[in-house]
């Protein structure tokens, strides 16, 4: 798509019958994840003749789709995910939305949608914020977690890319992901299953890719696991990621190693924080392919050390056990001295108690 899309223009339209305060008020005090949602939402209208158009604010409401609305068939469907923090001081500071916009940008790109400019985004991210700013929570590691979205909203069954398009942007009040405390999750490495192989989606943050995660998850779950590891679908020997997180491991001489990019993994803003992090800490850092059998052989020889994955969700998040179909691997009851520094790190950047060297929070 055109590189040159001018940047929305937003009107606003404020709800006349918005969530009581003393309501609000009980909602964020234990707002859980995702069920909960602000005043307001974005939306905006996409055509081939227009371009982008009918952009604004308006009261959250429930969207009409016609039963032949092509996402609905043909999953032609992206979304992002990120987070606005409260800081001491009142203030609400988003991070690196504009890796958030350009991510969302190449998800387009994929799944033949319309480039959204990222200045429009992160726009729209601002307005939709800053209107419903009494909705970001205040409490330790609590947060706004902002969903935008943009599907084939064309009342059509054949098989195009759709020539009618919406992008929307809703806000959710989420609680602190560990609320008792840090505490390692146990993986299942699926050999049943693939997340994406090479020429595929893997990249692009689109809803198919999650849909055919969740029969994996499912199956972690039989297994007495949290969550999902998968393997690349050519050779099931390279470690990719966990259904929504990537991957670190850490040796016994400090340096923290990722599985490279290679176009199956989602390209997490976490994980490309943690990069710089990391060598900011001293540490030496590596991204390349790492194979199942290093990770199993490096936690038996005290090679590695700690295992952890990061997203969004959970900043980071320690590895405790890795359990497959004959066999299983502890790595530990209690997240590991690197896991933690630099989840603190992170946080502390997150939450303004670190200074933002890198420039990566945005004041809304
Ligand atoms: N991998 C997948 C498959 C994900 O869905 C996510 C969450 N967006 C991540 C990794 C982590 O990405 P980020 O750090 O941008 O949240």
């Amino acid at each position: 798509m055109a590189v040159s899309t001018p940047a929305l223009e937003f009107s606003t339209t404020l709800s006349s019958n918005p969530v009581p305060a003393a309501q609000r008020a009980e909602i964020l005090a234990s707002p859980g994840f995702g069920t909960r949602f602000t005043d307001h939402m974005i939306s905006a209208t996409w055509t081939p003749e227009a371009g982008w158009h009918d952009a604004g604010l308006r009261p959250y409401a429930p969207l009409s789709l016609d039963p032949a609305t092509a996402t609905l068939h043909y999953a032609q469907a992206i979304f992002e995910g990120l987070k606005a923090y409260r800081h001491d001081d009142g203030s609400i500071w988003a991070f690196r939305p504009e890796a958030n916009g350009a991510r969302f940008a190449r998800s387009a790109a994929r799944m033949a949608l319309p480039e959204l400019p990222v200045e429009s985004f992160v726009e729209s991210l601002d307005l939709l914020v800053r209107t419903d700013a009494e909705w970001v929570p205040s409490g330790s590691e609590a947060s706004l977690y902002l969903r935008p979205f943009m599907f084939a909203s064309e009342v059509f069954l054949g098989v195009r890319p759709a020539k009618h398009v919406t992008y929307a942007v809703i806000a959710s009040p989420a609680g602190a992901y560990f609320a008792s405390g840090v505490k390692p999750v146990s993986i299942w490495l699926t050999s049943e299953y693939t997340r994406a192989a090479p020429g595929g989606t893997g990249a692009a943050k689109c809803a198919g890719n999650y849909a055919a995660s969740l029969i994996a998850q499912q199956e972690a779950l039989e297994n007495g696991c949290d969550q999902v590891c998968f393997l690349d679908a050519l050779e099931g020997t390279w470690v990719e990621e966990l259904g929504g997180m990537n991957l670190y491991f850490v040796r016994s001489d400090g340096s923290v190693t990722t599985p490279e990019l290679t176009g199956t993994i989602l390209e997490g803003i976490t994980r490309d924080s943690i990069l710089t992090l990391a060598a900011d800490l001293g540490h030496k850092v590596e991204e390349r392919p790492v194979s199942i059998d290093e990770w199993r052989d490096g936690v038996a020889s005290g090679e590695i050390t700690e295992v952890f994955a990061c997203g969004t969700a959970a900043a980071i998040t320690p590895l405790g056990r890795l359990a497959w179909d004959g066999g299983e691997l502890s790595m530990g009851e209690r997240p590991g001295p690197v896991t933690q520094a630099l989840r603190e790190a992170l946080l502390d950047v997150q939450y303004g108690r670190a200074p933002d060297r890198h420039g990566w929070m945005h004041r809304i």
